[in-house]
């Protein structure tokens, strides 16, 4: 249905809008995590490249030792004092005396210690036996008696002994016997032509090595690490201790490590991140070692590789975010109410109230809770439009919706479903008589007087009620059905009507009726039937009230209440009224033919009052067929003049004034005021039916039909009792002072060739509206 279509679009572009933001903080998600992650790996690729230099420069520079001190070493070989220093029989000559060649070799140890200085543990000549020849400690000689009588079983002794000259051993460290320090021995053979010869030797402090790591700027920790077991022999940070194990702490290892082919690499150990180079070795140096330089590694967690750049960027694109969020939701709310409230009452229009009743239907449906939908019509707000004008009725429409204020709960709903039509949605409502209950307070409310300028007026009301999902679990099912009950109510002027599935048959017949009645005009299925008003005294012919009737090809004879309510409602009631007037003038004319000159009564509605041309049509039809205005009677009902007291005056002054007469119809049941009933140019008073039927039995309904005959008399008009039905009634009439009457006493509404024979055996009396024959 077309009225869905604003909800539905609104929905779906909230549904679209929510699913842009979804996707614009996805977004935002995904490129802060992506920010981070890269830079992340930016500094993690930055830390490796620093670790890297590190340990390449290291490495480098141990092998550098190394390397020194194998030519420091061989260099101090080469002084010849060490091969003059034995005799002929392999010995030492002059120790103890201080021969040249000995106080030059003395010299030379004392030289390399001068060079290296504390970093030196020791320095000394083995003679082949293995027995220490010279030494020199920590800058010191040793005492004859200091000196090693065997260093046969050093590691490096043998090793020294078996190589070339000119070839160094570097063994493994070892704890100096002498000192107890960690030592790094570096030793080279020497060789006299004669086989005689020995073992020059020095030992390095270990911690001597640790000058050579050290990088004060950085965190960067610098290790020498044994590639074989893994274990840390020297660390950068801890200085060497005299102690059984080398390398300080005892727990630092790097078991990942141990026994890696890689000459160099890069590991995460740990919290750390470890870049790793494998010494380059010079031959007959044991020592295999890899330098590892390592750092903290880049954390983890988010926040590691974020910046307050990058922090700022993600705050500014949220802020952002949640500020189109904000406009967006703004603009859908303005949206959304704009396609769901009235305009002009700036009540819930139509299509909020089908989103709410579909809701509140589905939550019924689930727990078992129950609404009601009453749907309100105001009676006759097209005649206030008409007479007040658009703006008025505007201005009366706007004060509906306040005006209901009391008889609804804060939770309860009003909405304007288009011209005078409302509904008001009772939510958990119990039963239909709270329903019903508030309805009849609705309609109370609404009786109360409106000020409208200077007018005021209370409005009557229909409403019809539909209890959901009772009545309807669908909201337009619901809906129809109020709708069923509201035309109810307002056909039978019920006030409030509930519905209930018996009525149905009002609705469809309602709507085909309305299609059909225009047909009907236009075909002419409508015809006149006439019923005579009687003169009480004599039995007299005073005139003839010509009363509609369809004869519908199906249904047979549709009787003026169904069909004339329905066209008061539409359009239809123009044609319908200038088509009764033509026949009833035509008619007219044709009995003044016949000789008989009858006045004919025609019934108005109240909108011919409001119709312009009314007054043209009438008079132009009276000439059309040559008939007098004095024949011609206008039945108008009280209610129809109290909803516009001031156009209809204007109006019937204007016909009365050419000699029309007119009839006021139903009186009794529109509460006019005397005092304005003396302003209106009446002819005649016609008492309701409704109170003539009750003549004889109900005491009030004499009061009334007495107090309308007297009224009619003290006004000058005549006074018609409709309805009679029998003799007792027209006598009794007669008694109370009645003078003319109409009814099927005399004879039913009948067509008028029925009607004319009748006609011509009563004599004519006089003329309608002449003042009452005492
Ligand atoms: P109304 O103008 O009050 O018409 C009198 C109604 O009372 C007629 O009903 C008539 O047949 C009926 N009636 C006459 N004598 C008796 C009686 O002794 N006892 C009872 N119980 N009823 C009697 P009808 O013809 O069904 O018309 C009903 C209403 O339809 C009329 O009420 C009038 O308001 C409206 N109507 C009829 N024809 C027209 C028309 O051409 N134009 C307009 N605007 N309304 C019409
Ligand atoms: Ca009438
Ligand atoms: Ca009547």
């Amino acid at each position: 249905m077309s009225h869905d279509a604003a909800p539905v679009t609104s929905r779906r572009t909230r549904r679209l809008g929510r699913g842009v933001l979804l996707a614009a903080v996805v977004l935002l998600a995904w490129s802060f995590v992506a920010t981070v992650v890269q830079t992340r790996d930016r500094q993690r690729s930055a830390l490796d490249t620093r670790l890297q230099a590190v340990a390449v420069d290291r490495a480098r520079t141990v092998a550098e030792r190394f390397d020194r001190d194998r030519v420091q070493l061989l260099l101090m070989a080469r002084d010849p004092s060490f091969v003059d220093i034995y005799d002929g029989a392999g010995r030492v000559a002059g120790v103890a005396n201080g021969s040249r060649a000995v106080t030059e070799a003395r010299a030379a140890l004392r030289y390399l210690s001068t060079i290296y200085g504390k970093a030196l543990n020791e320095v000394c000549f083995i003679d082949t036996s293995g027995a220490e020849t010279i030494r020199i400690t920590e800058g010191r000689e040793a005492l004859p008696a200091q000196l090693s009588t065997d260093e046969s079983d050093q590691p490096f002794f043998a090793a020294a002994l078996a190589r070339p000259v000119g070839s160094v051993v570097q063994p493994a460290p070892y704890r100096s016997p002498d000192t107890g320090e960690w030592v790094l021995a570096t030793a080279t053979p020497v060789r006299r032509p004669d086989g005689q010869g020995g073992v020059l030797h020095a030992e390095l402090q270990v911690e001597y090595l640790r000058s050579a790591l050290a990088d004060d700027e950085s965190d960067v920790t610098v290790q020498i690490v044994d590639r074989a077991t893994g274990a840390v022999l020297v660390d950068s940070r801890y200085p060497q201790v005299i102690s059984p194990e080398l390398g300080t702490p005892d727990d630092l290892s790097y078991a990942p490590l141990a026994g890696i082919g890689d000459t160099a690499g890069a590991r995460d150990v740990d919290g750390s991140r470890v870049v790793f180079r494998r010494l380059a070795l010079s031959e007959g140096n044991a020592n295999d070692w890899i330098v590892v330089a390592s750092a903290p590694r880049v954390a983890r967690g988010l926040t590691a590789g974020l910046s307050w750049h990058a922090f700022a960027l993600a705050a500014a694109a949220l802020l952002l975010l949640a500020l189109g969020g904000l406009v967006f939701r703004n603009h859908q709310q303005r949206l959304h109410r704009a396609a769901t409230s009235d305009g002009l009452t700036g009540l819930a229009n139509r299509n909020l109230l089908l989103e709410v009743v579909s809701e509140q239907l589905a939550t019924a449906g689930r727990d078992g809770g129950s609404l009601a939908l009453l749907l309100l019509d105001l009676d006759r707000f097209k005649e206030v439009n008409d007479t007040l004008g658009h703006q008025w009725g505007d201005e009366l429409l706007r004060l509906i919706g306040p005006r209901l204020a009391p008889a609804i709960r804060g939770t309860d709903m009003v909405a304007r479903l288009g011209g005078d039509e409302f509904v008001v949605l009772l939510r958990n409502v119990d039963d239909e008589d709270t329903a019903r209950r508030v309805a009849e307070r609705i309609v109370g409310l609404l009786e109360k007087p409106f000020q409208l300028g200077t007018l005021s007026c209370g409005i009557e009301a229909s409403i019809g009620i539909a209890i959901g999902p009772r009545d309807g679990a669908d909201v337009h099912v619901l809906m129809q059905h109020a709708d069923v009950a509201m035309y109810v109510a307002k056909q039978n002027r019920f006030g409030v009507t509930v519905y209930e599935p018996s009525l149905d048959g009002h609705n469809p017949r309602r709507l085909s009726l309305l299609g059909e009645l225009r047909v009907a005009i236009e075909e002419h299925q409508l015809v006149l039937h006439y019923q005579p008003k009687v003169g009480l005294a004599e039995s007299s012919r005073r005139s003839v009230e010509a009363l509609v009737r369809w004869h519908h090809p199906d249904r047979g004879m549709v009787p003026p209440d169904e069909f004339i309510p329905l066209a008061e409602h539409t359009a239809l009631i123009q044609p319908l009224t200038t088509y009764v007037l033509d026949e009833a003038l035509a008619q007219c004319r044709r009995w003044l033919d016949a000789g008989m000159d009858i006045a004919v009564a025609v019934n108005v509605s109240a909108r011919s009052l409001h119709d312009p041309s009314f007054f043209d049509l009438v008079t132009g039809l009276l000439a059309r067929h040559g008939v007098a205005p004095e024949l011609l009677e206008i039945e108008i009902t009280e209610s129809a003049i109290m909803a516009d007291p001031k156009g209809a005056r204007d109006l019937l002054a204007r016909l009365h004034d050419v000699g029309i007469r007119i009839s006021i119809d139903d009186f009794g049941t529109g509460y006019s005021s005397l005092a304005y009933l003396k302003t209106l140019p009446v002819d005649s008073l016609k008492i309701d039916r409704s109170f003539v039927r009750g003549l004889g039995a109900d005491h009030s309904d004499e009061v009334i039909v007495q107090s309308v005959i007297d009224l009619g008399r003290n006004l000058g008009l005549s006074v018609v009792a409709e309805g009679v039905e029998d003799r007792d009634t027209a006598r009794r009439l007669t008694d109370l002072g009645c003078t003319t009457g109409q009814g099927w006493y005399w004879s039913r509404a009948v067509p008028a060739e029925e009607l004319t024979g009748w006609l011509a055996e009563r004599p004519p009396s006089v003329p309608v509206g002449a003042p009452p024959v005492k």
